[in-house]
């Protein structure tokens, strides 16, 4: 135990509304779906409470409208609500003013429900790229104090590789200011590697992300940002349709996931982005009580 607190977050969305499968199930359909996220996130809830954990739990709007109560739920037992949008859309194959209307949407859903300002955004898969950096005036306009949505890496669908690996102040095209808090890497030579939780998680062997993550602490001397979603713990959700590598993208080793996270707790100290950015003296403590 490195006694680093790292931050604990949890992308709250149900299986059917994944970038993976965007393509065979459009969001007409969503409510055709029997929502499973409110007992997965339960139980991600449960598990925390065994382990004493607090963590940033970014829940998609569209899931706020239909579960209030289970965001009550996750702001009652002390951990940190942030947004993760409205409707799951990529950024960057949204206009700017639909992103701005559907963000403040979602922003102010979470905000009647907890009663609290709203500090944190992630984008859905992690849509902020060179394409969609727009995105980051909208969100400082509209008041979020930190994202965590520009992962530093080179793939397929997100990342802007070489952007820094660890919590900064960035400025938006238009100068405004806003703390980036990167989804965790590891740096190779040439390279880097996503650890941070998620599909990588699932992919990567447990010792080899114990291993990453423990480097992120002692060799960079840097918190890290682990990241999962519900569906991620639930074995038994219904199989979709869809491309082969999606489909191995989404369920290759949901399995493991829930042992591999109990065991992640163990090894790891966790707290809430808000802390962890406290911490680091990016924010003032009591920012999230304003
Ligand atoms: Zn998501």
């Amino acid at each position: 135990m490195i006694g680093i607190k790292n931050s604990l977050t949890v992308d709250v969305e149900d299986y059917f509304q994944v970038a993976a499968f965007a393509d065979s199930i459009s969001k007409s359909k969503w409510n055709d779906y029997k929502l499973r996220v409110e007992n997965n996130t339960i139980r991600l809830l449960n598990l925390f409470d065994q382990h004493k954990v607090k963590a940033t739990f970014f829940v998609l709007g569209w899931v706020a409208k239909r579960c209030p109560k289970l965001v009550e739920k996750i702001a009652e037992q002390g951990h940190e609500v942030a947004c993760h949008g409205y409707s799951h859309q990529l950024i960057y194959k949204q206009s700017q003013q639909v992103f701005r209307d559907e963000t403040k949407k979602a922003k102010d859903i979470l905000e009647d429900i907890v009663g609290k300002k709203i500090l944190g955004y992630r984008a859905a898969s992690y849509s902020i790229t060179k394409k969609s950096l727009w995105a980051l005036d909208i969100l400082a306009d509209l008041d979020f104090v930190y994202d965590s949505s520009i992962v530093p890496v080179r793939h397929d669908l997100y990342g802007i590789p070489g952007m820094p690996r660890f919590p900064h102040l960035l400025s938006s095209p238009s100068g405004k200011k806003i703390i980036e808090f990167p989804p965790s890497t590891l740096s190779l030579p040439g390279m880097n590697l996503p650890v941070g939780g998620g599909g990588y998680f699932r992919l990567f062997p447990y010792w080899f992300s114990k291993g990453a993550l423990k480097w992120v602490n002692s060799h960079d001397k840097s918190p890290f940002i682990f990241y999962l979603h519900p569906w991620e713990i639930d074995v038994n959700q219904p199989r979709m349709q869809g491309k082969l590598f999606s489909k191995f993208r989404h369920y290759n080793n949901l399995n493991k996931c829930y042992s591999r996270l109990e065991s992640l707790l163990y090894d790891f100290d966790f707290t809430t982005v808000n802390e962890v950015l406290v911490n680091l003296k990016f924010l003032d403590s009591g920012v999230s009580d304003a």
